[in-house]
């Protein structure tokens, strides 16, 4: 590993650092209500994050994904939702503007937007059936080519930041197309004709991403809208699973950093009756502590390591590699630490009014958020001993000959 923070990253990771602190004062009551935080976001563009993964020579920032994960982990100290909301226009402007399948007229087209004309973008891949066990990258979403634009029709599940987006990057089999991998993306603006939104998202935890359903029911937008189509889109959701996939990692380590930082200051404060030191002079309580901070670091370390591959090499199966081993140890790790947390602080951190109780719910959605925990091992396993995907057995009986393991 050979790799350092430069300045202009420490002081990113500082910016982000004063945001949290004023999402912070809003997160208990976002969570709480499950209301999209407007004001954050609102606050992320004044601070010119939207071009954050925008190349320099279209007036970005340029950043890679180890500045991301620097500011990343901060923000989400502050309010884990309106961090994972927002990585979500990070983690499709990003790859967009990586692809050499993308023309640079529509490159230049997003960045004026997202730069410019301060524009949120929502991603909407997923579907109620989508599922890293599906033998296809390809959704049933459907975008039909009209005179001026295309008609879209499907369902879409899981849009973050859906009502509050000014757009949302959507995912389509073109209607004509014979490639089985084909597809197309497509920005769908809110005021679409055929466009609705369908309020699910009263979630155990992450609540203020309103993750909630859309309805496209022959969806009408321009051909401006369209930002790429492919017969075969696998190697660009390959080439962008650092944006894609690697950049929810470090938002959920910052989830249980902030429950690390809570029980420090409690165990360190909370002295019970009838002794004359706190909770942190327990043995026990310093054997918790130690094993948090192992955790931690082991999380930051692997993050870190990842992005900075991905940043240096590209997306090559090491970088692949380092990006799930990654996301799997931080699912586990946030896990633990957020539990730990929890019990240490005892019966008070059951309550509403505690942030632990807010961590630990926060917390528990590590392991499932893309690419879930298991996933990560069974393509890690496949990398690490270099097989083919093709010659590895499906996990479940396929309904197809080509059905089988996808790595992506
Ligand atoms: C808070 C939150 C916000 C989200 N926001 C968005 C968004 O804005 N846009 C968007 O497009 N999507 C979003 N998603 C959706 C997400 O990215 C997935 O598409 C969706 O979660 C897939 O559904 P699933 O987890 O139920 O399915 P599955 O992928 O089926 O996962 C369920 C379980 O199946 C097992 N599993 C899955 N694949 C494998 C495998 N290959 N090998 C072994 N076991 C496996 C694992 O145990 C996994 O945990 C969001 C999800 C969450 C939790």
């Amino acid at each position: 590993m050979d790799f350092h923070v430069t300045a202009a990253q420490r002081d990113l990771q500082q910016r982000a650092r004063d945001l949290a602190a004023d999402f912070a004062t809003r997160a208990a009551q976002h969570d709480r209500d499950a209301s999209d935080p407007v004001e954050n976001y609102a606050a992320l563009r004044a601070a010119g994050f939207y071009g954050l993964n925008v190349p320099r020579e279209l007036g970005g920032a340029g950043i890679g994904l180890l500045g991301w994960s620097l500011a990343a982990e901060e923000l989400a100290q502050g309010c884990a939702s309106t961090a994972l909301s927002f990585n979500m226009h990070l983690s499709v402007v990003g790859p967009v503007m990586a692809s050499p399948l993308v023309p640079r007229a529509t490159k230049e087209r997003l960045a004026k937007m997202v730069v410019h004309e301060g524009k949120l973008i929502g991603g909407n891949f997923s579907e109620p059936t989508t599922s890293g066990l599906v033998g296809t990258a390809v959704p049933l979403t459907r975008a039909r080519r009209v005179e001026g634009g295309y008609r879209i029709t499907g369902r879409k599940a899981f849009a973050s930041m859906i009502a509050a987006a000014d757009y949302v990057m959507v995912m389509a089999y073109p209607d004509e197309a014979t490639s089985p991998t084909a597809a197309m993306l497509l920005l769908v603006p809110p005021d679409a004709p055929g466009r609705c939104v369908e309020n699910v998202w009263d979630a155990l935890g992450m609540r203020a991403t309103r993750s909630d359903s859309m309805v496209l029911d022959d969806c009408s937008v321009s051909d401006e809208a369209l930002l790429l189509r492919s017969d075969d889109i696998v190697p660009f959701r390959r080439d962008g699973a650092n944006w894609f996939w690697g950049s929810y990692t470090p938002v959920y380590l910052g989830v249980a950093v902030a429950a690390y930082r809570a029980i420090v200051e409690t165990v360190k404060s909370r002295t019970p009756p009838g002794f004359t030191q706190p909770l942190a002079y327990h043995p026990d309580v310093r054997r918790h502590v130690a094993e948090m901070s192992v955790d931690l670091e082991a999380a930051r370390r692997l993050i870190h390591h990842a992005a900075w591959l991905s940043d240096t090499q590209g997306p090559t199966p090491a970088t692949l590699s380092a990006l799930y081993r990654a996301k799997y140890f931080v699912g586990e790790a946030v896990t633990r630490v957020t539990r730990t947390a929890m019990t240490l602080g005892g019966a008070h951190a059951l309550l509403k009014t505690s942030p632990l109780e807010r961590f630990f719910r926060d917390g528990a959605v590590a392991p499932v958020q893309f690419p879930p925990r298991d996933f990560c091992l069974t393509t890690l396993g496949m990398l690490e001993l270099g097989l083919d995907p093709r010659d590895v057995l499906p996990p479940l009986k396929s309904d197809g000959p080509e059905a089988g393991p996808i790595v992506r």
